[in-house]
């Protein structure tokens, strides 16, 4: 048996007519950018989070760039970001100048929020955190360290559509949140795409413009901005999805209590939910020693698993600038060298799951 560790095809598959009609509807338009597709997925994306606002853009970087540049974060700021988080997140910072001053994680390998308050400093001006694998931080108390000193909160969403913490969806906390619909992700676009999601009406109103030339109203342009859009197609495609979220978020679900009940193999170490998270299942990810080695031997039985991450962010080449120790987080670095993401996607049969718990459980 041969398993793949991710499969995007399926979910297509399962909403195959529904997708097909959408495609040709938007084909036949004549509206390709900036239409009713985009309208009505803004409206419906953001009563599904319970955000007031929702502005869809060109993927998930550029929502997390273009709220720091919105929140008026560059030069000579620091931003407290995760050591341990996909590079995408430190970019969001550093494209605009600021520095990325970064925090261990905790064993839900987000942020841990009780050592961000030593990582503050005069020149502070935000916390972002980032909900990986689907799981969300710890909202609560990123929130009073964020009142406490003042601080703007970002969260990045892209592994997090759904998620909550304490009945809260992930992206309603913060200034602003910031989603990816890169199709890997759980809810996931046949291309890139992205979003903002905010509560402030003036915060919303100037991410509109940014997105567009800075223009409200074409060729009026108020402020600076970029070409960052969701087209009519991605949008369309992700209302489909959106419709069938919690179908797919359930399979998820059932998928993740399966692994958890299933791989008896002690060298594995199982991921945990925090007390009052919701989490999504973006990644089933396992830790455990000689990550490699189990890696190969695997693959040697036809299972492809990966990694998320192999490097954390202030050992890529591109961070060297920051002069950043290794040992310096050695926590995220050891969750680097011990992570392994088991084979998980919608539509994953339970033939496959038996197949992949049973080579596990007999390393
Ligand atoms: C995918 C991802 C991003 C970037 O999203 P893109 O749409 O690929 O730009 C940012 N942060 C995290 C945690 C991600 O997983």
């Amino acid at each position: 048996m041969h398993i793949l560790c991710n499969r995007l095809d399926k979910a297509f598959q399962a909403y195959q007519q529904e997708f097909e009609n959408k495609a040709v509807e938007v084909l036949r338009s004549g509206y390709y950018v900036m239409g009713k597709e985009l309208q009505s997925f803004e409206r419906e994306f953001a009563q599904f989070l319970g955000a007031s606002h929702c502005i869809g853009v060109g993927n998930g970087l550029s929502a997390l760039s273009m709220a720091f540049y919105l929140l008026g974060i560059g030069t000579g700021d620091e931003v407290i970001v995760p050591a341990n988080t996909y590079i995408a997140s430190v970019l969001g910072v550093t494209l605009n100048g600021a520095v990325p001053v970064f925090v261990e994680p905790d064993t839900y390998y987000n942020i841990n929020a009780d050592l961000i308050e030593e990582a503050i400093t005069e020149k502070t001006r935000a916390i972002l955190a980032v909900h990986l694998y689907g799981q969300a931080a710890n909202m609560k108390r990123i929130l009073q360290i964020a009142e406490k000193y003042n601080l703007k909160v970002v969260e990045d969403c892209a592994q997090s559509h759904g998620a909550a913490f304490e009945g809260k969806q992930t992206g309603t906390f913060g200034d602003f949140g910031c989603f990816s619909f890169y199709p890997t992700k759980n809810l996931g676009a046949f291309g890139d795409g992205g979003a903002l999601v905010t509560n402030h009406a003036d915060l919303a109103e100037q991410a509109k413009m940014f997105r567009n030339y800075g223009s409200k109203r074409k060729y009026y342009n108020e402020i600076m901005g970029v070409n960052s859009r969701l087209d009519e197609f991605q949008a369309g495609m992700l209302r489909i999805k959106l419709r069938h979220y919690s179908e797919l978020l359930q399979e998820r679900k059932n998928l993740a209590a399966y692994y958890e009940s299933n791989i008896k193999n002690p060298a594995f170490i199982l991921p945990k939910v925090r007390e009052g998270a919701e989490t999504v299942w973006h990644q089933y990810v396992v830790r455990v020693n000689e990550r490699d080695e189990v890696q190969r031997k695997l693959k040697s039985e036809g299972i492809d698993t990966m990694i998320h991450y192999p490097i954390p962010p202030y050992l890529a080449e591109s961070m060297r600038y920051l002069n950043i120790p290794e040992e310096k987080y050695p926590l995220a670095g050891k969750y680097a060298r011990e992570v392994l993401s088991m084979p998980f996607y919608n539509g994953m049969t339970e033939q496959e799951q038996e197949y992949v718990v049973k080579v596990i459980n007999s390393l």
